[in-house]
């Protein structure tokens, strides 16, 4: 097998938390290799999606740091819309997926971090909870590539657990978040749709939590809406325009049908809606196997949307992810595990070094959906021991694999906190590289919070 050259630090994985992890090691002055399975770095951030978790529902910025640098770097390129509220339970920031896929690209160039694209994480050379080396396979063959350091940014905790870490998955009855594509329809016409929204609200979600509805009337809220002045809204499945087309089959069960803003000029939006339940993603037969499902339902979707939601009539389809979105896999046993009940009472700790204000969000099968928010519409915090894998030396995670239960999971699995989480690791793995550290549980957490506040990380405060 062939010998790839050796770096300080190797992220697996440039999704939203491989992304910030590879730019903070980089910036920290390690040389940083970041291997990605798929054509082009960014992952979920290329999909139209919005960012939740990054401000809370009271609409303060609770993530910062590396994740504000790649906003800024969108802004110059004309693509940030940034925060809005949904009215409903959060504030999200909107971007652009075209304009995105540059940012991201000119972010990683800006620190030198060593991109390896159409590249697989296959497995480890470890022994007794040291990984000595990453075995990839790409197009050129097999190579070993060492480092100090490995962070597992996989999504699915590949990494940690071909190194020998446990991991819970899904629920204990077995069952997963749906997977989804997401998809864009440009041409919109916001008067109209506004209009039909104040005539209307008991079609949409609005005000379910208190922080966010202020003892407003729906009526009040979707005047909101329309002075907020972008096409944010979310079709609920228990109000009459969506639960009456999925009871006569014009619309497949879904919980939702969320609309976010993704170009001012191209007057777009992206809609998420779509839905397969309960497939095992790291399965990869089922995962591609639901890929065709989805793509019905965006056809199905898009001609409802014309149909029946004024302002989309002459709404055009726009654009497809570039893959099918997962939301659940692999919970990776950590040192800490975060637990649902310090999420939703907003638990701080003296440990965190990252945060997260999400609601619990899981999604089930057909039109089900838990959503329960966090207290008074603020911030929890993500202690260092969570992207720790127990048992392991040398290895850090961040982003969807963290070490949680399933309700913690389902709030800081979102894209804010996953950004928070990457800033934190790829700092601390600077540090351990340039230091020499042996087993990663020897940092201080209060080094690595330092690094962070000196890097504009959110970590105080925003109760
Ligand atoms: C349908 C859907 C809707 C969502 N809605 C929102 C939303 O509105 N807002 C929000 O903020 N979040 C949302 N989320 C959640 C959020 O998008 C993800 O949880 C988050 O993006 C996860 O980021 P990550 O970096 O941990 O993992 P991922 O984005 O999954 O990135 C992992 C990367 O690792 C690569 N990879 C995996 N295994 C290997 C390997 N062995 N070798 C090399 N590369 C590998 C993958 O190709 C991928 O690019 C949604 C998720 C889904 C699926």
């Amino acid at each position: 097998m062939m010998r790839c050259e050796s770096y300080d630090v190797v992220v697996v994985g440039a999704g939203a938390a491989g992304v910030t992890a590879a730019a903070a090691a980089a910036r920290g002055g390690a040389k940083t290799l970041l291997v990605e399975a798929g054509p082009i770095p960014g992952g979920e951030l290329l999909s139209g999606m919005a960012v939740d978790g990054a401000l809370n529902a009271r609409g303060e910025w609770i993530v910062g740091g590396v994740a504000r640098e790649l906003f800024a770097e969108l802004e110059k390129l004309g693509g940030y819309i940034g925060p809005l509220s949904d009215w409903r339970l959060i504030w999200y920031v909107c971007v652009d997926p075209e304009l995105m896929k540059l940012a991201v690209l000119r972010l990683l160039g800006r620190y030198k971090v060593n991109l390896l694209l159409h590249t697989v994480a296959l497995e480890t050379i470890h022994v007794d909870g040291k990984v000595d080396g990453l075995v990839l396979l790409n197009k050129s063959g097999r190579c070993v590539v060492r480092a100090p350091v490995f962070i597992d940014c996989s999504g699915d905790g590949d990494l940690a657990v071909s190194a020998g870490a446990r991991y819970d998955m899904g629920s204990p009855k077995g069952e997963y978040q749906p997977v989804s594509i997401m998809f864009r329809m440009a041409g919109i016409e916001k008067g109209p749709l506004f209009s039909f929204l104040r005539a209307h609200p008991e079609h949409f979600a609005l005000g379910e939590s208190e922080a966010i509805r202020g003892g407003r009337t729906d009526a009040q809220i979707a005047a909101e809406v329309e002075r907020q002045g972008e096409p944010c809204f979310f079709l609920k499945a228990d109000g009459p325009l969506l639960g009456e087309a999925i009871d006569s089959g014009e619309m497949y069960p879904t919980a939702l049908v969320m609309v976010q803003p993704t170009s001012r000029s191209r007057r777009e939006v992206c809609l998420n809606t779509t839905r397969v339940a309960n497939i095992d993603a790291t399965r990869t037969h089922a995962l591609s196997g639901a890929l065709s499902e989805l793509a019905g339902q965006v056809t199905q979707c898009a001609a409802f949307m014309r149909r029946r939601v004024p302002g989309f009539e002459k709404a055009e389809f726009s654009g497809l992810a570039p893959r099918v979105g997962i939301r659940e896999t692999r919970r990776i046993v950590g040192e800490y595990r975060l637990s649902g009940e310090e999420v939703l009472r907003a638990r701080k700790s003296e440990a965190a070094v990252a945060k997260g204000s999400h609601h619990v969000d899981i999604h089930q099968d057909g039109a089900k959906q838990v959503r329960i928010p966090v207290d008074g519409g603020g911030s929890y915090d993500i202690p260092w021991g969570c992207l720790v894998p127990k048992g392991l030396k040398n290895v850090l995670m961040a982003g969807r694999c963290f070490s949680a239960d399933r309700e913690a999971h389902g709030s800081a699995r979102v894209m804010g906190p996953c950004m928070g989480m990457g800033h934190a690791v790829g700092a601390a793995a600077s540090i351990i590289a340039d230091e020499g550290i042996e087993d990663v549980r020897w940092l201080p957490v209060s080094t690595v919070r330092e690094r962070l506040r000196s890097e504009g990380a959110v970590l105080d405060g925003v109760h």
